[in-house]
């Protein structure tokens, strides 16, 4: 079966097939630098990270661009109100660059603490305003927008397929139109590709006067178009962005290329927090900061953040990232345990036992993949692996096998689990051996210290019938039993 992805603008899974074979062009809509992104926010950019190492693993290069928005999005999707970083600059009298400078920055470091991969490239809209002002130029010229003072509206009349990605039509749009509207527009669903405003500390000259800055859905079609040109195969956002943000983006990049804009639409449901919308209010848009400051890893909130499938609304709650800390632990263990087997130390009765139910497990894992990212089927797959491995039905050259695939597949994937060999296990292995000598020779005091040492090394221990098992609390490694 192929990739099979849903497409919102077709509502249904369809084979995926790119436009280029063997390359795949995909654009994500980023952040606006205003504040610091929370973990709503990064569970939009953890989907088109996944989704662009589930590609990658399939053979396909991947073109990923995630913009910057670092200009023009207004308080009110509706477009009125301030400047989204300009306010924010006002509140903390600042200079709106330096604002959207600190967040960028800080949005760069918490995308490499959550082990994304670097997009080709991340374009700032500030730096791409002539792109716009092509665009912007030419749906006038074409008869799709027009100037009434020094603002450019687009009119959405003009374009008959506007409403397609979102369900919404134009008639229904002017019935449920707020009676403030702005009264320079042909139509209240109209929306600003140009504003002008002498206030804007943030302004650009363009022919339609001095005070413009650019609207921000104009935005993500130019820039899309700059780096990948005029068609792409994936667009991505949260399910926020379907309308209005991606609904203008179709009718400002079809109108003005002619071409169908991108093939596939794809969008992450949102992230709740306790069963509720996050909220500046509730105190509960939580940042990469707050998670480490309860004592949980980033590495584990990757995990969970990709672990239930991105088209399920998720419930953030401190249990839950507490449960995928235990799951990752137990995904960190089967690859010790791979390893170890892998080195023939297994209770098998032959070599090449399991091989069988490794390839099926590994062909689960890709199925799940496959079927829309469906991650938690994938996950599945790999505890099926660590089952047989708990129940020693693999043999050495089954788990050779298995440790492949977790490595160069399901972890160039998932990106979190740990993979690495690390010198941890040797250095504890060897303090327990000698914590087991010192008390068969009666010297309790110095298991004693043993074990106080292993505690503070954030190691525990389990004393099991067939030996001492043991367990690093902050990574998940472990080991044993050793007699
Ligand atoms: P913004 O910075 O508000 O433009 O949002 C950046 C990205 O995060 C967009 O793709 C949004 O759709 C997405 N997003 C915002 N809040 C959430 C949430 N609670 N859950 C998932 N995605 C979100
Ligand atoms: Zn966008």
């Amino acid at each position: 079966m192929p990739f099979q992805v849903h497409n919102t603008l077709t509502k249904a899974k369809e084979p995926f097939r790119s436009l280029q074979p063997g390359l795949v062009r995909m654009y994500n809509c980023g952040p606006t630098v205003y504040g610091r992104a929370h973990i709503g926010n990064f569970r939009a950019y953890l989907f088109a990270d996944t989704l662009r190492r589930w590609l990658e693993c399939s053979g396909l290069e991947v073109r990923q661009v995630m913009n910057i928005t670092d200009v023009g999005h207004l308080l009110d999707d509706a477009e009125e109100g301030e400047d989204k970083i300009e306010a924010q600059a006002r509140r903390e009298k600042l200079d709106p660059w330096a604002i959207s400078r600190r967040h960028t920055e800080q949005f760069f470091a918490d995308l490499k603490d959550l082990g994304c991969l670097p997009a080709m490239v991340y374009p700032k809209a500030s730096e791409h305003i002539p792109e716009m002002l092509e665009m912007i130029d030419g749906l006038v010229a074409k008869g799709y927008a027009y100037q009434v003072g020094q603002d450019v509206y687009y009119e959405v009349s003009k374009f008959p397929r506007y409403g397609r990605l979102s369900g919404n039509s134009v008639e229904e749009l002017d019935a449920g139109a707020r009676i403030d509207v702005r009264e320079e527009k042909r139509h209240p669903a109209d929306f600003a590709l140009w504003k002008s405003d002498p206030h804007h500390v943030m302004k650009w000259t363009s022919r339609f006067g001095p005070d413009g800055f650019p609207g921000w859905h104009i935005e993500c079609s130019a820039m899309s178009r700059r780096h990948l040109g005029d068609r792409i195969d994936i667009h991505t956002g949260g399910e926020d962005n379907i309308f209005p943000h991606h609904e203008c983006e179709i009718a400002q990049t079809e109108a003005f290329t002619g071409e169908p804009f991108a093939t596939y639409w794809m969008h992450t449901k949102f992230l709740q927090v306790d069963g509720g919308k996050m909220s500046k209010r509730l105190g509960n848009c939580y940042s990469l900061d707050d998670v480490r400051a309860k004592g949980f890893t980033i590495r584990a909130l990757r995990f969970c953040l990709i672990r239930g499938h991105y088209r399920t609304p998720l419930n953030f709650t401190w249990d839950i990232l507490r449960e995928a800390t235990s799951v990752l632990e137990n995904l960190d263990d089967l690859v010790v345990r791979l390893r170890r087997t892998q080195a023939g130390q297994s209770g098998a009765a032959s070599a090449d036992a399991g091989l069988d139910e490794v390839g099926d497990a590994m062909a689960e894992f890709r199925a799940g993949m496959d079927d829309d990212l469906n991650v938690p089927r994938a996950i599945a797959a790999l505890m099926k692996l660590r089952s047989l491995s708990l129940e020693e039905q693999l043999g050495s050259m089954a788990a050779a096998q298995a440790l492949q695939f977790v490595v160069n597949t399901a972890n160039r994937t998932l990106g979190c689990i740990q993979v690495e060999e690390s010198s941890l296990g040797t250095e504890v292995e060897a303090k327990i051996r000698e914590r087991l000598a010192a008390r068969k020779a009666k010297d309790f005091a110095r298991g004693d210290k043993l074990r106080d040492e292993l505690v503070a090394m954030g190691i525990t221990l389990e004393d099991t019938a067939k030996g001492v098992i043991w367990k690093h609390k902050a990574s998940g490694a472990g080991g044993g039993p050793i007699a």
